[in-house]
């Protein structure tokens, strides 16, 4: 329980008790008599709610069953010693047996409570345990090459921005490009495949080339690779594409 329900709880538990006192030491002819319930089945529903909230409260249920099924003997008596009310056994018996049922259901509800909390618990464990596992087993997991952010990294142009501005077509053989074509492995880290955009530099880094827009183009991984490999291949035949 969470301290603010306890709280409530204590609180509600102590008002309870209060009309319970009033209601049973008020002169009978002072009671709202109408109620359409039987004086026991009131004794049995007042007492039932001072079980639940005692145990809602955070008493032991067996502290909480002897403390209301003690203030309902204490009132009882009280009302044997007032002369116009009178002590009864049966109000007794209603009373404890109003406390019993209040006290069960109380303690039934907060072991589902308590129970539910402990599987959410549990399982938020194992999930930690899982992610320290796959860490141990792979420590450079979070630094694996994300598609998305690889050139980003090196403040290198995106894959995604030279597409965004020229299309998603390799540039050297005139087919679309698969930004699906990746895979993650079971350690976390993405293999890229051959189908999968790149960024293509017409003229290349190394040889002095730049991050201009009219040096980028967008190119599928192995027709990147085979033209850095025999860059006399570069459009394959074809005239390369140009963009403005
Ligand atoms: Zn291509």
């Amino acid at each position: 329980m969470t301290a603010r329900v306890l709280v409530s709880a204590r609180i509600l538990w102590g008002m309870s008790a209060a009309v319970v006192a009033v209601l049973s030491l008020l002169p009978p002819d002072d009671l709202p008599s109408d109620l359409g319930l039987s004086d026991k089945l009131l004794h049995v529903l007042g007492y039932a709610v001072l079980g639940a909230l005692g145990v809602l409260s955070g008493a032991r249920w067996s502290w909480a069953l002897l403390a209301v099924v003690g203030y309902g003997f204490a009132l009882e008596g009280a009302q044997g010693l007032l002369g116009y009310r009178s002590f009864e056994w049966a109000d007794l018996v209603a009373d404890a047996a109003g406390a019993v049922v209040g006290v069960l259901v109380a303690s039934r509800v907060m072991r589902e409570v308590q129970q539910s909390r402990d599987a959410r618990r549990q399982s938020q464990k194992r999930q930690e345990r899982r992610e320290r596992r796959e860490r141990a087993r792979n420590p450079n997991k979070d630094k694996a090459m994300n598609p998305v952010k690889a050139g980003a990294k090196r403040g290198a142009p995106t894959w995604q921005q030279v597409a965004k501005r020229q299309g998603s077509k390799c540039w050297l053989c005139g087919t679309r490009t698969y930004a699906d074509d990746h895979r993650r492995d079971a350690s976390g880290t993405d293999h890229l495949g051959k189908c999968f955009p790149c960024v293509d530099y017409v003229v290349a880094l190394e040889s002095g080339g730049t991050y201009a827009e009219s040096n980028l183009r967008l190119a599928h991984r192995h027709c990147a690779s085979a033209r850095r490999a025999n860059p006399a291949l570069t459009t394959f035949g074809r005239p390369p594409r140009t963009y403005t």
